[in-house]
């Protein structure tokens, strides 16, 4: 019996979370108050590529809209594609 308690004990370690990763993009144009908003890549609202720069892969919404603080003072998350947070 000791490879069943050997898969038994494979159920209580510690296994990653599947967290959904998502691609995140500014918006190159700034909206009013010169606020750039950031979206997901799955986003409707999304800009075509000439009009958004890519910031990278991340599980929260919040390291993007950080990350993207980097290239633009005033930054938002889109409500749109954001909305489940
Ligand atoms: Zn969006």
């Amino acid at each position: 019996m000791a490879f069943l308690d050997f898969i038994s004990k494979l159920n209580y370690l510690p296994l990653p979370p599947k967290e959904p990763m998502f691609r995140f993009y500014v918006e190159k144009k700034a909206r009013l108050n010169d606020t750039h908003i950031v979206h997901r890549v799955n986003c409707e609202l999304l800009p075509d590529i000439s009009g958004r720069i890519e910031i990278g892969v991340f599980i929260e919404p919040d390291l993007a809209e950080f990350k993207a603080r980097e290239l633009f003072p005033l930054v938002k998350l889109c409500k749109y594609c954001n909305k489940d947070q």
